[in-house]
């Protein structure tokens, strides 16, 4: 036969496997039981037991007979057939079997084997108890008895030798994908883990291992692997690593669901369960067998859906990595039911149902590396959105400070407009004072100089203002003030011109670009209105009627003199002004001829 039709009749033949066992099976073999409770029939006194004790059985349903002390008898009475076959016994974890093969009345051969024999003690080295039918010629009867701690289950069978060795391939070559499996994600899951350093992949890891052990050992491959010559280590092995595999997918499932965030009571549950598996663990090492196995396999039972269930409760409250975790979870809850109700007999026991656990581990295993996976994504998007909120809390921290910098920035330069305008003002009259007018003055000299513009001064000087004080008081001479500066300001509006108060009662008026006329103009307007409006003060008492006296110069300013000059010219025309009679306007007549400083005699304009 060529190779691809080789193949083709292997994946033919695994699917009867499969779908049709039965068929395949030697069916005219006959198989009955019996139950010796104390543990104390030898094989003599099984033969002679009547037929009646003993109890026939389809093989076709595993004999399941849960846990039990004493020792189980079958008897198999094997026909005659021209090909050679195989009696099998497909639980490895089966403490004592022995097989004894009778032929016309003749214990012919006798076997005493089992899981806490030395491997070499089985007649075929293989993972199950397999013993070969001694005659192809004679109906030959095996009696078989077999005496475990654990649970009895004691799948047997009639199989030709070549049936056999063609399902042993198959299955063979499945526990090694399903250990190539879980090793691979294993292996990347832990490489993950020394990147990312998240315990989650930790816990994933040794799950995944555990869980491979646990199922390697179901299937005796551990045994005929690692320890052939070392049965012992048999009976400390399968609670143990039972209670590991639940604890560390107890510790897996709190990391990766994030429980004590997201739901402290399951969290608290979960840490319950660790703190059982741990009870197990030792009693499983240190307590008898029997006891700790059908804890473990109850607590197993409890472990798996509760799982499940704490999963799609996470979901529903909205984690998107318990959708993973469900979805992983379900086919191996689903591969457990299948094989506890083949187990029971509800489903006839095959290759597939015994390996549905094992495909609903490795399929588990699987999709819950792409969740860890997905997993890393989720927390890059995550710390995305962080970096990018932290980004703009930060950035609209620096506008808020920018913007804060620059309202401070112009209350401060309000601030120190409203200081300056306050250190340029009279306090008073609210008229400029007396820096503000030296200042302007050297400014508008300068400017005049420039430019060869005249500049013109009044000084202007309140009448007996003394005799209002003395004889009305200070505040009533203060609100005379106030009122001159005020009527005087009215008047003075043209922009560039500035009235200041120069000290006391003396008003000063600085009126650029202004020859002498315009100045006389200005001042004589100055003079009447304050003639003409007598003073209301504040506090009632009659209007009091005040008159200035204005002094007018004016210079057309060169290099060769300073800003002193204009004011002493129009103290001197005030002055005389004054002499004069008062309430009048006297200019500084000579004051065109600005180039020669000389003094001259003022006029007068009155
Ligand atoms: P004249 O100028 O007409 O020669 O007479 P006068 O009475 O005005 O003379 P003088 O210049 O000597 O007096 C100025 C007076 O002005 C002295 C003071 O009582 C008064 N005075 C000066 N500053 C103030 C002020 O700020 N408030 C008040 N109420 N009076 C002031
Ligand atoms: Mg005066
Ligand atoms: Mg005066």
């Amino acid at each position: 036969m060529n190779q691809p039709a080789c193949r083709l009749c292997s994946c033919l033949l695994f699917v009867m496997v499969l779908l049709a066992p039965a068929s395949l099976k030697a069916e005219t073999a006959e198989f009955s039981w019996l139950k010796d409770r104390d543990a104390t029939l030898s094989i003599d006194e099984a033969r002679a037991l009547p037929e009646r004790r003993w109890q026939a059985f389809d093989p076709e349903h595993v004999l399941n007979l849960g846990f039990s002390d004493g020792s189980v008898w079958l008897k198999v009475d094997v026909p005659p057939e021209p090909e050679n076959r195989l009696l099998e016994i497909g639980y490895p974890l089966l403490d004592d079997v022995s097989v004894f093969w009778v032929v016309k009345d003749d214990i012919v051969q006798e076997y005493r084997t089992g899981d806490r024999r030395v491997f070499n003690s089985r007649p075929v080295p293989h993972r199950h108890f397999a013993f070969l039918v001694p005659s192809n010629t004679e109906t030959v009867t095996a009696y078989v008895r077999v005496k475990t701690q654990g649970s009895v289950q004691i799948p047997v069978r009639i199989v030709p030798s070549a049936q056999f060795l063609a399902e042993e391939h198959l299955s063979y070559g499945w526990q090694a994908v399903f250990l190539g499996i879980m090793l691979a994600m294993a292996l990347y899951n832990f490489f993950v883990f020394l990147i990312v350093r998240h315990p989650t992949y930790l816990w994933y890891v040794l799950t995944v291992l555990a869980a491979a052990m646990v199922w390697l050992n179901f299937n005796g491959l551990l045994f005929q692997w690692l320890w052939p010559d070392m049965p012992i280590l048999n009976r400390y092995f399968t609670a143990p690593i039972i209670s590991l595999n639940i604890a560390f997918a107890s510790l897996f499932t709190m990391s990766f669901l994030s429980l004590q965030r997201v739901s402290p009571l399951a969290f608290r549950l979960f840490q319950g369960v660790v703190v059982v598996a741990v009870f197990t663990f030792l009693f499983g090492l240190f307590g008898p067998y029997q006891a700790s196995t059908v804890i473990v396999s109850a607590f197993g039972a409890f472990v798996t859906p509760l799982a499940w269930f704490v999963g799609l409760w996470v979901w529903r409250q909205g984690q998107v990595l318990a959708g993973f975790y469900v979805l992983a979870w379900t086919p191996l809850l689903l591969g457990h039911l299948v094989l506890a109700v083949s187990k029971l007999g509800y489903l006839p026991s095959t290759f597939a149902t015994d390996f549905a656990p094992q495909f609903g581990v490795a399929l588990e295993v699987i999709l819950l590396s792409f969740a860890l996976a997905y997993r890393i994504n989720l927390e890059r998007y995550r710390r995305q959105i962080a970096q990018d909120h932290a980004l703009a809390v930060q950035r609209q921290a620096t506008q808020t400070l920018e913007t804060r910098v620059q309202e401070r920035t112009e209350e401060l330069e309000r601030a120190n407009e409203q200081l300056k305008a306050i250190s340029l003002t009279d306090g008073l009259t609210q008229v400029a004072n007396r820096r503000r007018f030296d200042e302007m003055l050297a400014v508008e000299w300068s400017r005049a100089c420039r430019q060869g513009h005249p500049l013109s001064l009044l000084m202007l000087d309140i009448d007996h203002f003394k005799q209002v004080n003395d004889q009305l008081g200070h505040l009533v001479g203060d609100d005379c003030l106030v009122s001159v500066a005020r009527l005087c300001a009215r008047e003075i509006q043209r922009s560039g011109d500035l009235l200041a108060r120069y000290g006391g009662e003396e008003f000063s008026v600085l009126l650029p670009v202004t020859p002498e006329q315009g100045a006389r103009r200005v001042a004589e307007r100055l003079r009447k209105i304050v003639a003409e409006n007598p003073v209301y003060p504040n506090d009632g008492v009659r209007p009091v009627n005040l008159t200035v006296s204005i002094g007018v110069a004016t210079i057309t300013p060169t290099n060769s003199t300073g800003p002193e000059a204009l004011i002493q010219r129009a103290d001197e025309a005030l002055y005389q002004a004054k002499e004069s009679g008062r309430n009048r306007v006297v200019e500084w007549l000579s004051s065109s001829v600005c180039s020669d400083p000389a003094p001259e005699k003022p006029g007068q304009s009155r």
